[in-house]
């Protein structure tokens, strides 16, 4: 069930036709069929309303999808602030108890706090976006107790995914299972007067499907891994509309940013289609994990997808000189430095990473044969790959437009772990990426070592 199709709809300049949620209710409500197979789509939420304002619905939002008993609400101090309040003053009926966590991070620390505070809880509202959704949605998911999220930034595309990002003791960031809400609440004036940092991340976010569309389609059609379409067909038009808003993103504009709240939204939903994440991230998502698995106090702070936004940029310049060669790329041996993979990851964390690497590692024999593979279907590969190209100083204005950083420098990031996560990142996850062809093929040193 959607609300938004229930209700009469304004046409709002900028909107697109059906507003905010068009598509994305079709979707929710399962009306929307794959062009490519058919087959209609089933994604496990109740609602996603997403509004020039909610001010004055946020209790008919909360009831409409049935969230039992005693209920907290769980916010930050910055979230609290900007929407929080007036969520839970909204909710007064239900005499919520309000959580404010203290600058929390979304790790196993603050996942057994939060699982203490929502102990005699018998569901939540989360008000907040990355941190504040991946800890409620996690904890809440353990027991299967109903939440809702009232969004406060279109930082990330995690509102609308199964699954929440925490970091291990260990200090490796994973993507534990978890739970959809059961409602996703947008207030656009709210989000696009939150600091810019935050929607430039999530634009960041946006920007890398080029570079992992290629990546994707190229181990599809070189290892005939799974791919789907229409995880790209649905965010294929949205995604032209927020490209031409780059700027408005950097400026805080309502419009822009409710286009880049529809491409994160169905970005999120694309992973429900297909279980899978690699849509919208390959190799350059490796290179930002990378970075959070292993910055420690290099970390300069930055989000997720800030990161990934400079992250693309490397890897559209890594895909062109690839792409730009008439002549195949190829692959030796993969060389496996386990003494080295010890020494920068630590042994429990190498000893994950090798698995993973091991399992796309090249012997002799498989490289040559990727060889004669890739030999036989370069002219043709070449040509459907460029398809899904944006060129590289295309991202790199729009994402400077959007006030996201451009390069590790602008992110604060020493230069020289910077290129070590260049390098590295594919030992963390067996997703084969044009990187591995650059580090197989013996130039990827080379080329990092000209990366800034
Ligand atoms: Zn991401």
């Amino acid at each position: 069930m959607s609300m938004v199709g229930d209700r009469p709809q304004t046409a709002r300049a900028g909107a697109p036709a059906g507003g905010w949620t068009a598509l994305i209710d079709e979707i929710v409500d399962g009306r929307w069929s794959d062009p490519a197979t058919g087959r209609t789509m089933t994604v496990p939420y109740d609602s996603v309303v997403i509004a020039e304002s909610l001010a004055g619905r946020e209790a008919e939002l909360v009831a409409s999808v049935d969230l039992p008993g005693r209920l907290a609400v769980v916010a930050d101090a910055a979230t609290y602030e900007a929407l929080g309040r007036r969520v839970a003053e909204a909710l007064k009926d239900r005499d919520p108890t309000v959580i404010v966590l203290d600058h929390p991070h979304a790790d196993m620390a603050n996942v057994a706090a939060l699982r203490e505070k929502l102990r005699s809880f018998n569901s939540a509202v989360a008000v907040g976006s990355g941190t504040v959704n991946d800890l409620v949605k996690y904890v809440t998911a353990e027991d299967g107790r109903r939440y809702c999220v009232f969004g406060t930034a279109a930082s990330m595309n995690g509102y609308t995914s199964t699954t929440a990002s925490i970091t291990l003791d260990s200090g490796l960031k994973v993507s534990l299972p978890a739970q959809a809400p059961a409602g996703f609440f947008v207030d656009l004036g709210v989000s696009a007067a939150a600091p810019r940092r935050l929607a430039a991340a999530g634009f960041g976010d946006c920007l890398a499907r080029s570079v992992a569309q290629v990546d994707w389609w190229l181990s599809h059609r070189l290892f005939g891994t799974t791919y789907s379409q229409s995880a790209y067909a649905i965010e294929e038009a949205d995604e032209r509309e927020l490209n031409a808003r780059a700027a408005g993103i950097g400026r805080g504009e309502v419009e822009a940013v409710g286009y880049l709240y529809r491409v994160l939204t169905l970005c999120g939903l694309g992973v429900s289609f297909t279980g899978l994440s690699n849509h919208g991230s390959m190799g350059e998502h490796q290179i930002s994990h990378y970075i959070d698995c292993f910055a420690g106090k290099r970390h300069p702070g930055t989000l997720h997808g800030q990161q990934v936004g400079v992250a693309s940029l490397t890897m559209a310049r890594l895909q062109q000189r690839i792409l730009d060669s008439e002549t195949p790329p190829g692959v030796k041996a993969t060389i496996v430095d386990e003494a080295d993979m010890v020494r920068r990851m630590g042994p429990a964390i190498a000893a994950q990473c090798l698995e993973e690497l091991r399992r796309k590692a090249f012997t002799p024999q498989s490289a040559s044969a990727f060889n004669d593979r890739i030999a036989g279907l370069w002219p043709e590969l070449r040509e459907e790959l460029r398809a899904f190209v944006i060129p590289e100083p295309e991202m790199r204005r729009m994402l400077s437009e959007a006030g996201g950083a451009t390069t590790a420098e602008e992110l604060g990031l020493d230069l020289a772990f910077w290129r070590e996560a260049v390098i590295h990142s594919r030992e963390m996850r067996n997703r084969f990426s044009m990187i591995d062809i650059a580090a197989d093929a013996g130039w990827l040193e080379d080329f990092a070592a000209e990366e800034r």
